[in-house]
C-alpha cells in the first residue's frame, strides 16, 4: 500500500472537490509550489491512486430520475439476480448484502418509465420482491478520504506530532486541517480565531 503524506491528502482533498482547480490554486493553498503540486499529482497517478479525472452532473437537469432499487430474493437466486442486473446501464451501485432479508440494494438512475420497469428486464426466478423507491432529494455523496486508513501518515496541525490512529479534522476557511486530538484542534482553533482577530 502506498504511503500518503498531508501534503497528498490535500491535494487529493482539492481534487476532489474540483478536479479542474488550477495547480496554481492548490500550490498557493497548500504553501508549495506549482512543480511540487505536478510532481505530486503525477505520482498519484502513477501509483493508480488517481483513477480517473470525472465530473459530478446533476442528473434532476437533464431529466433522470435517480432511485434506489431493494431486491429480497433466495440465496440460490441471488448471484444471478445481481449479475442481471449490474447488466443494466441503469444500475450504477449494487450491494449484496449480508444481510439474507435485504439481498440486494442497488441505486439507478435513468429513464423514470425505465426505471419503473426494470423488473420486466430480469428474471424474477427465486425473487421475493422488488422495489424501486424514487429519490426526493440528491444522494449524499461522500469524497472525503476516509482517514483511520493506516495508509495515511498525517502530522498534527498544532503539536507536528506523527497522528496515531485516527486524525481530527476541521475545515478552517474552507481548508482541511488535520490533529492529533481534540485539544491540539481547540488550542489550532483559538490561535487560528486571534490571528483572524488581528487581521
Ligand atoms: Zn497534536
Amino acid at each position: 500500500m502506498a504511503e500518503l503524506d498531508n501534503l497528498d491528502v490535500k491535494i487529493l482533498t482539492h481534487l476532489l472537490d474540483n478536479s479542474r482547480k488550477s495547480f496554481n490554486e492548490i500550490a498557493k493553498s497548500c504553501l508549495t509550489s506549482v512543480p511540487t503540486v505536478n510532481s505530486r499529482v503525477n505520482r498519484l497517478l502513477e501509483l493508480g491512486i488517481i483513477k480517473k479525472f470525472t465530473i459530478d452532473i446533476d442528473n434532476a437537469r437533464i431529466g433522470i430520475t435517480e432511485a434506489v432499487l431493494i431486491v429480497n430474493a433466495t440465496p440460490n437466486a441471488i448471484n444471478r439476480v445481481a449479475e442481471e442486473l449490474m447488466a443494466l446501464e441503469e444500475v450504477k451501485e449494487l450491494y449484496v448484502t449480508s444481510d439474507s432479508d435485504t439481498a440486494i440494494v442497488s441505486r439507478i438512475a435513468g429513464d423514470m418509465q425505465r426505471l419503473s420497469g426494470i423488473q420486466d428486464r430480469i428474471d424474477l426466478t427465486g425473487v421475493n420482491n422488488i422495489r424501486v423507491i424514487n429519490v426526493k432529494t440528491q444522494f449524499k455523496k461522500d469524497t472525503t478520504i476516509p482517514l483511520s486508513s493506516s495508509s495515511l501518515t498525517l502530522t498534527c496541525a498544532f503539536c507536528s506530532k506523527k497522528v496515531n490512529g485516527e486524525a481530527v479534522r476541521k475545515k478552517f476557511d474552507s481548508k482541511d486541517y488535520f490533529f492529533c486530538c481534540n485539544t491540539c484542534r481547540g488550542e489550532f482553533e483559538k490561535r487560528y480565531i486571534k490571528l483572524l482577530e488581528k487581521a
